[in-house]
């Protein structure tokens, strides 16, 4: 059976990557997909783990030689999907969930019609303010500019299939989980289940 592509989208702080971690480590079916991207990493994030991280010129060769699903500028850098390892993963069955802004996340629905998009919301602004100030690793010419643009990516929620509420952590990943179970569940994904065995 292929597997699900889950797109998480939402403001920078938003507390994504939390609730993607803790997801993935309690299913041995769900694989995250690492981004690339060109912008320099931060203090404890790993090369192949975090982000591919590359150089522009490596990254205009990605898209020229088609090796991305879908690709973004965000505040001044590259991001995009490696298309190789997703495909390979679905097809051993592995659902696939991914943190990509709201550009590209419109792009993989575009591209790929079944993928499941689901935007992360913050209780506040300021909330998304308070996680970037504790998280300390952005300038704040930067964080100002993830701010504004926070501000833009939760009026292009709406064409998204879900909105998750992280007011609490526990509860964001009770929600989370409940949409790829639903989805999982649909009888689109079932049918064939009982026409094998009846
Ligand atoms: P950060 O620099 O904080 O790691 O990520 C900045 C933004 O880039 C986040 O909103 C994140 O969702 C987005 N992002 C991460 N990976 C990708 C990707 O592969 N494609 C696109 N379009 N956006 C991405």
């Amino acid at each position: 059976m292929k597997g699900k592509l889950f797109v998480l989208s939402g403001p920078s702080g938003v507390g994504k990557n939390t609730i993607l971690n803790r997801v993935i480590a309690a299913s041995d079916h769900v694989r995250y997909s690492v981004s690339a991207t060109s912008r320099q990493s931060r203090p404890g994030e790993v090369d192949g783990s975090s982000y591919y991280f590359v150089t522009r010129e490596r990254f205009e060769e990605m898209i020229a030689q088609d090796e991305l699903l879908e690709y973004a500028e965000y505040v001044g850098n590259y991001y995009g999907t490696p298309l190789a390892p997703i495909r390979e993963a679905m097809k051993d069955g592995f659902d696939i969930v991914m943190d990509v802004e709201v550009i590209g996340a419109k792009k993989i629905k575009a591209r790929v019609p079944e993928a499941v998009l689901v935007f992360v919301a913050a209780s506040s602004l300021d909330a998304v303010r308070q996680r970037l100030i504790a998280r300390g690793d952005v300038s704040p010419e930067a964080m100002e500019e993830r701010l504004k643009r926070a501000v833009w990516e939760c009026s292009q929620a709406e064409g998204y299939d879900y909105i998750v509420l992280n007011d609490d952590v526990d509860h964001a990943v009770r929600e989370l989980r409940a949409i790829m179970v639903a989805e999982k569940c649909k009888t689109v994904e079932r049918i064939h289940l009982l026409k094998e065995e009846f």
